[in-house]
């Protein structure tokens, strides 16, 4: 598997610093099918003839997924891509022919052959794409799957708008407050813990290593944590409203603002509330992304409401006033008096 992580990584490597090399001499973009004949002639190297060890269908992923990241640049959807790095995202893909036996609990992945794994969940549906993955020392598999579904309706009648911030993670227009998780904190000491004691080691010695794979091994629980929060708030907010308005921002353009640059510093850069806050916009992007789709599966709506003025309206009379809000956390309205939590 470590193999298959690896020769993906050399593909798509390579067949990166070949577009770039071409786009550079001011020559036609490759596609995909070119990069597949240069694929074939670096199988027949003899340098790199170990390539062929590795399912084929795994190193044409790679191409594809270069194709893809390419694709959503020129679309505005992503940065340019970026080179590989040896133990960050390892993973590999295998596009069909992988069996899966959920009785038995086994995998059966094309050259590897039969695996035992964890479930997590149940797996719906006809198998398709199948991603193994290596994070913090562990191997991960995840299918993707195709079944017909129902139109579903959403099992509440309820509208809510949901406004996001520093102090609270998320504040419901129902008086709902959602907050990150307190187990956070705890794993934000420790992970500054082990990378005081990961600098006191000399580099590349084994205590060294031992140290940075514990470094790691707090980050994937972070990491851990996160996901596990953001999946709940996103599920409870989409279970109990049929309708969900969110603030129509530019979560890219957030993040950018927050960190900003080395000429122009952001300048929220300071205020941080305990999380590192280009963390915490990375969390609301993605905790809005999830509401979205949940809201997707129950038939529900997510509607992004355009963001001038919604913190200045009166929600009594809708009546717009700077003056409304004397404070970051307090609105009363100069028209009609109405106070309530911004
Ligand atoms: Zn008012």
């Amino acid at each position: 598997m470590r193999r298959s992580c690896g020769a993906r990584r050399y593909v798509f490597n390579r067949a990166l610093a070949l577009r770039k090399e071409r786009y550079a001499a001011g020559g036609k973009h490759l596609s995909y099918a070119d990069l597949c004949k240069h694929l074939t002639a670096w199988k027949a190297e003899p340098d790199t003839s170990w390539l062929k060890e590795v399912h084929s269908q795994v190193l044409q992923q790679a191409l594809k997924d270069l194709d893809r990241a390419y694709r959503n640049f020129f679309e505005g959807r992503a940065e340019l891509p970026r080179f590989k790095r040896k133990g960050k995202d390892d993973a590999f893909r295998h596009p069909q022919k992988v069996e899966l036996d959920q009785p038995n609990g086994r995998i059966r992945l094309p050259k590897l052959g039969w695996m035992r794994y964890r479930l997590s969940r149940l797996v719906e549906g006809e198998v398709g794409p199948v991603t193994v993955s290596l994070k913090a020392g562990k191997w991960h598999v995840s299918v993707q799957t195709e079944r017909e579904v129902e139109k579903p309706v959403h099992p509440s009648t309820t509208l809510v708008g949901i406004d996001v911030g520093v102090t609270r993670f998320a504040t419901l227009s129902d008086g709902t407050v959602i907050e990150p998780a307190n187990a956070f904190r705890k794993a934000e000491a420790s992970l500054a813990k082990a990378q005081r004691a990961m600098a006191r080691k000399i580099r590349f010695s084994s205590n060294w290593r031992k140290a940075k794979a514990k470094v790691q091994r707090v980050q994937a629980r972070i990491a851990r944590i996160r996901s596990d929060f953001l999946h709940k708030a996103s599920t409870t907010v989409s279970k109990n409203h049929a309708v969900v308005c969110v603030e129509d921002l530019d979560v890219r353009a957030m993040t950018a603002s927050a960190a900003g640059t080395v000429e122009e510093p952001g300048v929220n850069v300071r205020q941080k509330a305990g999380l590192n806050k280009a963390v915490l916009y990375q969390g609301w992007g993605e905790f809005r992304r999830q509401v979205g789709y949940k809201q997707e599966w129950l038939g529900g709506w997510l509607l992004p409401v355009p963001a001038p003025n919604t913190s200045r309206t009166c929600p009594e009379w809708g009546h717009v006033a700077a003056g409304s809000r004397p404070s970051q956390s307090v609105f009363r309205c100069v028209a009609c008096g109405h106070a309530g939590n911004a």
